[in-house]
């Protein structure tokens, strides 16, 4: 039996990335996995994984720009296999997508920054604690950023709204410490995904260096992240085994952060 078999989990942003990884590891624990994001078509294939394997998913297509949609999410979940008990806030929209020194910040993308990186986990923490509170059980997780501790170069409204979203969870973590509920957060430096290619392709004509080489040269190990070497972290900190574990920030970065 797996690590969390039976548990029911919510993993946004998992059509693709880390979060796919994360929600195909949970199911290979036992977890049922509800997945959301906008494409249907990478949350089908997500949940065609899953179910090929033996193992049982939900996609929900949903827009997190749209406030009323992390209330929506949980109540489908809530309706398919009952209350929450593992909420993995991943879902995020990169520097990559608009990348511009402050002078020069776009505010509509400073907004949509926020709103996705900063808002929805808020909103859907605060939609699945009160069956957590109630259960005395949950694990809320949240994929926030080495970004979430340094600054990200021409990319504002990333570091501010990961910084932002550790003081949430830490926020959290110290209100829900009594109750049987753990708060953490994974601080990835870069992985290999859609996100950070755009970011690096970004970097490559900004400095005229190559992608290979600047990809290379991002961290200590050499190299980038995998999305299946992030999922691991996420699969501890939603099992049993993490009950002592609360209110951290831990770095999964190859290296790059070296201070806490
Ligand atoms: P990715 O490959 O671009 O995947 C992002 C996921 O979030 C996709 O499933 C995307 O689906 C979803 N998403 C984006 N905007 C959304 C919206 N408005 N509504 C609903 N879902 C939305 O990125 P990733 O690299 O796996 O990133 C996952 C998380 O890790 C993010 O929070 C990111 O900030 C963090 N992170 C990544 C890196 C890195 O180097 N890759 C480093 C540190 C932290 P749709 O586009 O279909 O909506």
């Amino acid at each position: 039996m797996g690590v969390l078999a039976g548990k029911v989990c919510l993993v946004t942003g998992a059509g693709r990335g880390i979060g796919r990884s994360i929600a195909i590891a949970f199911a290979q624990e036992g977890a049922r996995v509800a997945v959301t994001a906008r494409s249907t078509a990478e949350l089908e294939e997500v949940v065609g994984a899953i179910r090929s394997a033996g193992g049982q998913a939900l996609a929900i297509v949903a827009d997190l720009a749209d406030g009323a949609a992390p209330t929506r999410i949980v109540e489908q979940v809530r309706a398919a296999w009952g209350p929450i008990q593992v909420l993995v806030n991943n879902a995020g929209i990169g520097s990559s997508a608009n990348p511009k020194p402050v002078v020069s910040f776009d505010d509509d993308f400073w907004n949509l920054s926020l709103q996705i990186n900063l808002t929805a986990p808020y909103l859907l923490t605060k939609a699945v604690l009160p069956e957590m509170l109630q259960a005395r059980s949950g694990r809320i997780i949240t994929v926030a950023s080495i970004n979430g501790k340094i600054g990200s170069l021409h990319g504002a409204a990333y570091a501010a709204s990961k910084h932002g979203v550790l003081g949430l969870m830490r926020t959290l973590a110290m209100e829900t410490a009594r109750e049987g509920i753990t708060v953490n957060s994974i601080c990835p430096g870069p992985v290999h995904t859609a996100m950070n290619d755009k970011r690096l392709a970004y970097d490559s004509t900004r400095l005229g260096k190559s992608f290979d080489d600047l990809a290379a040269g991002l961290t200590p190990i050499g190299r980038r992240l995998e999305p299946d070497e992030i999922a691991p972290l996420a699969v501890y900190l939603a099992s049993d085994a993490s009950a002592a574990m609360t209110g951290q920030s831990i770095n999964l970065d190859g290296g790059i952060v070296m201070t806490g």
